[in-house]
């Protein structure tokens, strides 16, 4: 099969991580019989420097029309101005709600050989297979009025927290759904004891559970949510919340990892095209020394071949690949090991 996907390597060891998951995707196209035609484009500071604004219009274009877009990081300290008028973080929000992506995923497996590079004590980290679903496109970040006016008690700064009805549904649709591949069991995290908008989501995940009976439905105030997420993760299965929970609970959860060089992430339209990047930043303190862990951005093209263009089996094949070169000991150096960015996919690549 024939598919076109739009790279953008983006900043710090953005390019560097990027280049072996297309690595990594070449062999895939080899061994399956595809074709992957990449186009690779500029997205974050570097396009700010080269172009003077962190996303073109003409690469915002050329990922619409793409089967799928694999994005390295974005950002460093050259950008970090804050009165600048444009912003590496700017573009990622422009090219998430140009491909009207409502959904991330971040799936976070602990690998029992990794258990001693987290923080958390082993036993707690035992079958530990969570994935944490966000929504992207509404709640607190987005909600009108956000704004800052003078007023005669002080300054006064205000964001709005709303939902709609049909986009809690779209998204608890979604847990749902994915949670029929796992162990079935779904948690809708909110804070319905004091919000309004949660109340909504809660009524509204109560309605889609009723439709999926296969499928068990708990629900959990964020501040309790926060809390199991590091004292019992293991119980965790599909975890689906709103924009802000969900970004402050995918951090906390990425920790139980080791390492956030591991974890990959997916966000999805319901047009199919998604966005497939790494939870880690572009990482300047490491940038340019060719030590980063790859893995995080292979384990993104995996979920790229699973979700948007539809090959399960060679994700399942990149999947396994990693796990066994992690299970002979492949280590980078945030693993506490001593292989370079290209040495890792190479040990991945040994086992596709
Ligand atoms: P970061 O994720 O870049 O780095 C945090 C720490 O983790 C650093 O010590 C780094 O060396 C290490 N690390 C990250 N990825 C690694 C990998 N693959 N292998 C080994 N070690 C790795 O977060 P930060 O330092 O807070 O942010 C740096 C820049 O990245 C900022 O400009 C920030 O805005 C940007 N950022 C971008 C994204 C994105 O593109 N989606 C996400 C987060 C941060």
């Amino acid at each position: 099969m024939n598919f076109n996907i739009t790279i953008l390597p983006g900043d710090g060891i953005g390019p560097e991580v990027v280049a072996e998951a297309v690595r990594v995707l070449d062999v895939i196209a080899g061994k399956y019989n595809h074709t992957f035609h990449f186009q690779e484009r500029l997205m974050g500071g570097c396009s700010i420097d080269r172009y003077g604004s962190s996303l073109t219009d003409e690469t915002l274009a050329d990922c619409q029309a793409s089967d799928s877009v694999l994005l390295g990081a974005v950002g460093g300290p050259k950008w970090d101005d804050p009165s600048a008028s444009d912003r590496p973080e700017r573009g990622l929000l422009a090219l998430r709600k140009g491909l009207g992506v409502f959904a991330n995923l971040r799936p976070v497996k602990v690998h029992p050989t990794l258990i001693d590079a987290s923080p958390l004590k082993p036993e707690k980290l035992e079958g530990v297979d969570i994935l944490v679903i966000r929504e992207l496109t509404g709640g607190l970040y987005f909600g009108q009025p956000k704004m800052r006016e003078m007023t005669e008690r002080g300054e006064r700064g205000v964001d709005t927290l709303e939902y709609y009805d049909f986009e809690v549904r779209r998204i608890v649709e979604l847990a749902f759904n994915l949670a029929k591949g796992r162990k079935k069991k779904v948690l809708s995290v909110d804070k319905a004891n004091v919000l309004e908008s949660s109340r909504l989501w809660r009524q509204i995940a109560t309605q889609v559970g009723k439709e999926h009976p296969d499928v068990t439905l708990e629900h959990q105030l964020v501040d309790s949510a926060a809390m199991k997420l590091i004292t019992g993760p293991a119980w965790m299965d599909v975890v689906v919340t709103e924009n802000m929970f969900g970004d402050i609970l995918t951090d906390e959860a990425s920790v139980l990892a080791g390492s956030m060089g591991m974890l990959p992430s997916a966000s999805l339209s319901e047009s199919g095209v998604g966005l497939y990047e790494p939870i880690h930043g572009s990482a300047p303190d490491i940038a340019g020394k060719g030590i980063a862990n790859p893995v995080g951005t292979i384990l993104s093209a995996a979920m790229m071949l699973r979700y948007s263009l539809k090959l399960e089996e060679e994700a399942g094949c990149i999947e396994r690949a990693v796990n066994d070169a992690i299970t002979n000991g492949a280590r980078t150096a945030d693993l506490g090991g001593m292989l370079s960015t290209r040495q890792m996919a190479d040990e991945v690549i040994k086992y596709l």
